[in-house]
């Protein structure tokens, strides 16, 4: 039968208890949020909601096109402007998604006999841009910048390295710096998705390149997602003038795409105006996650220490992680399960987001359930 081995993977996933779960209204749920990347406590914020529903009223539901068509609006240069100015690089260009916009940056970047060099941890967006680029992928060791290098040194022409800047598994950080002076050794350029940086690391959430140094480096090109801490939806490349000019000209997700809705780009600018009025909710967010991270150790339980929001427990199984979430939510609370394939090295984890807008009531009932629904 066409399509036959289709039903023998579905019957694997039902055995496996995996299931896609409805999110309740807000209004009518009475779960804590730990598992969405809401990292700041925007998504919902009437300065947020209210800029969506501004740009739609002014400039329709959907972009109407291609970016290179019709699909640019007045709203979109002004994100644009707004994003490169609070992460403090030359320019950004503004994609549909956070997937697209890695999709662009690696493939206009790796053309035809360059080396891109990939950490083995790296985000599905990024894999897959190294997937479609022309340049050939090496794979290297986790946050090393010596791998890098040595990958480096076998390869004459374009090199391109690319990292996530925080990984979405274990919430920790890449040693930006290091792979910076790895890249400026071999005259790479550095591509590094701050999906989960922006709006968290950095002075007032200027994100994890501003941190390491990088803002405005010429080799320097910075990926990140309006679904996180902005709270909206969409995805830029920030980076040197000439940079994203390429990416116009080059980047298929870019011309081949229809531009990011305004009621999107709208709610992204308000809640970076937001954030650029209230700074301290970025410290307030790394504050929540270390907090969690110092409670939930005390009770014996293994999480990795975050470097930015994410905190990520360890689960005795895959069979453990998917009834210790689902005594959680029983329990009230909402977290991450991340089990095989989704994490590399077969351990299964909670992976809890920490929202800057938790109250001490909240995280304390967060951790109370999660010691006392551990398996
Ligand atoms: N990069 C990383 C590290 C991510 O975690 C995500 C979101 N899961 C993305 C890129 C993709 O961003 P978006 O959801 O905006 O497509």
């Amino acid at each position: 039968m066409a399509f036959g081995w289709i039903d023998e993977q579905a019957q694997a996933r039902r055995r496996a208890g995996l299931v896609r779960i409805l999110r309740p209204r807000p209004a009518d749920s009475p779960l804590l949020d730990l598992a969405s990347n809401d990292y700041l406590g925007l998504a919902r914020h009437p300065e947020v909601t209210e800029g969506a529903v501004r740009a739609a009223r002014t400039w329709g539901g959907g972009a109407t096109g291609s970016r290179l068509v019709t699909g640019t609006t007045e709203l979109h240069a002004e994100l644009e402007h707004e994003l490169a100015a609070h992460c403090g690089f030359e320019a950004a260009l503004v994609f549909s998604s956070g997937y697209a916009a890695n999709l662009a940056a690696v493939t206009a970047l790796a053309p035809h006999g360059s080396l891109v060099v990939s950490d083995a941890g790296n985000h599905a967006s990024l894999i897959d841009g190294c997937r479609l680029a022309r340049g050939t992928t090496q794979v290297v060791a986790h946050a090393d910048p010596d791998a890098v290098r040595k990958a480096l040194a076998t390869h004459d022409g374009p090199a391109v390295t690319v990292s996530d800047t925080v990984f979405s598994v274990d919430g920790d950080a890449a040693p930006l710096a290091g792979l910076a002076e790895a890249c400026r050794e071999h005259g790479a350029g550095l591509v590094v998705d701050d999906a989960h940086g922006l709006g968290v690391l950095g002075d007032g959430g200027r994100g994890a390149p501003h941190a390491a140094g990088l803002a405005g480096a010429d080799d320097v090109v910075v990926t990140v997602t309006l679904s996180k801490s902005l709270g909206s939806q969409g995805g830029a490349v920030l980076g040197p003038a000439r940079v994203i000019d390429h990416l116009v000209n080059a980047a298929r997700t870019f011309i081949f795409d229809t531009g990011l809705a305004p009621a999107a780009a709208g709610a992204a600018l308000a809640a970076l105006i937001l954030l650029r009025r209230e700074p301290e909710r970025a410290a307030r967010a790394r504050e929540v996650a270390a907090e969690l991270h110092a409670r939930l150790t005390a009770l014996g339980l293994s999480a990795v220490r975050p470097d930015a929001a994410v905190v990520s427990v360890r689960a005795p199984s895959p069979e453990g992680a998917v009834r210790w979430a689902a005594d959680c939510r029983a329990a009230g609370l909402s977290v991450g399960c991340f089990r095989p394939p989704s994490v590399p090295d077969g351990v299964s984890r909670l992976r809890l987001t920490a929202r800057a807008d938790l109250s001490g009531e909240q995280i304390e009932r967060a951790v109370r359930v999660i010691g006392e629904t551990r398996p």
